[in-house]
């Protein structure tokens, strides 16, 4: 049997996002750019995605642009935020994703922007009143920087909260919400959100292909230089196909929510209660209730065998997993996140990740291989 438990990595492509690309690869491969008709079909495609993305933010059309991927949408947003408006802090958690710290410390290097962290509790919840106390302080020109959802452990902020906190003191508010697109309700209005980003992959979509949300009252010059594309925000040919697969799939994802997010919790909480029936000293990671993402469920095994190994061997019995950790010159070292939580180091990470096709099944079989490993 084959069990694909990793969708916080990436998903599979839903039946009709294929057909959707395969048409459109076949039919539809004019330039957008171009004046003709091959040209024009392949901007209406594109615009009408835009359409479809915006919807499902609540913002305008014109406030949507189409990146290579999240990480793009959100090294474009923070550094030209400090490059363009003027921003001279910049405040965040250490438990964001890679392409967030890391653009961060990219700054932090490279201008004098000062950058912030707040403090996290160990289930991995920024310190909201430490936000208050920061930015009620100093009028400093700030951009606060969270996520929505933890890629790794789940756990959600209150970004309408965070949200206000930023309108009271004047500060942008950018969320990284690759893993909340589709899964949870977006309004960018009410959540009072500056910058936000999304990636096809993770709803169903195909990789290479995401977008940013740019409020109007913001905008921030280009970050690739190059011809008109995207008037003029982002350069380079859109990815048509990509483009069109990844609006197939957010509809989807929006039409489908509830439905989704029920057989998620199913799955989740089954596999949450055998867990704890079956084996002893079992924890979990992140926030265990309604503010945790339904589809991560990041288990902390008591100390055994190397978490990697443990991925590896659920691997061989046909289960897909990751594991919490990195293993540095033969190190095993704990996630950047694992540690921001004060996770005891000696025990092992697994994160399990779900999505509306796994089955009942599936989790029966692999709490079979992991008594079996284990
Ligand atoms: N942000 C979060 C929270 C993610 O989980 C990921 C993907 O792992 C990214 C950003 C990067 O997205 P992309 O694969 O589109 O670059």
């Amino acid at each position: 049997m084959k069990v694909y438990f990793d969708n916080a990595s990436t998903t599979p492509l839903l039946p009709e996002v294929i057909s959707k690309m395969t048409q459109v690869m076949n039919e539809d491969f004019g330039n957008p750019s171009s004046i003709h008709s091959y040209g024009r079909k392949s901007r209406s495609i594109i615009e009408n995605a835009r359409k479809i993305v915006a919807k499902s933010l609540n913002a305008s059309i014109g406030e949507v642009f189409f990146t290579s991927s999240a990480t793009e949408a959100n090294n474009m947003i923070l550094k030209n935020a400090v490059f363009n408006l003027n921003v001279k802090r910049m405040i965040s958690s250490p438990t964001e994703h890679h392409c967030v710290l890391h653009s961060l410390d990219y700054l932090q290097k490279n201008t004098n922007v000062e950058v912030v962290y707040l403090k996290v509790d160990n289930y991995g919840n920024p310190d909201l009143e430490e936000l208050s106390f920061i930015l009620s302080n100093s009028n400093k020109k700030t951009l606060v920087s969270l996520m929505h959802g933890n890629n790794e452990i789940g756990t959600m902020s209150d970004i309408t909260k965070i949200g206000e906190i930023c309108r009271a003191n004047n500060a942008l508010f950018h969320s990284d919400t690759v893993q909340t697109i589709g899964k949870y309700p977006i309004n960018v209005q009410l959540s009072a959100i500056s910058f936000l980003s999304g990636s096809a992959h993770k709803f169903h979509g195909p990789k290479g292909v995401g977008f940013v949300y740019i409020n109007n009252n913001n905008i921030i010059n280009p970050y690739i230089h190059g011809g008109a594309q995207e008037r003029n925000m982002r350069a380079g040919t859109e990815n048509v196909p990509g483009i069109a697969g990844l609006a197939v799939a957010l509809e989807y994802a929006d039409l489908n929510m509830t439905k989704n997010q029920e057989k998620i919790h199913s799955v989740r909480s089954l596999f949450k209660k055998l867990l704890i029936s079956e084996f002893k000293d079992i924890q979990f990671n992140g926030n265990q209730d309604h503010s945790n993402l339904n589809h991560i469920l990041s288990v902390s095994f008591p100390p055994g065998p190397k978490a990697d190994v443990m991925v590896i061997n659920l691997d061989i019995e046909g289960i897909a997993a990751s594991s919490g950790s990195a293993c540095s010159a033969g190190i095993e070292e704990d996630s950047h996140v694992m540690q921001a939580i004060n996770h005891p180091q000696e025990r092992k990470t697994i994160r399990f990740s779900f999505s509306p096709f796994n089955t009942e099944e599936e989790v029966f079989y692999t709490i079979e291989k992991l008594k079996k490993i284990i």
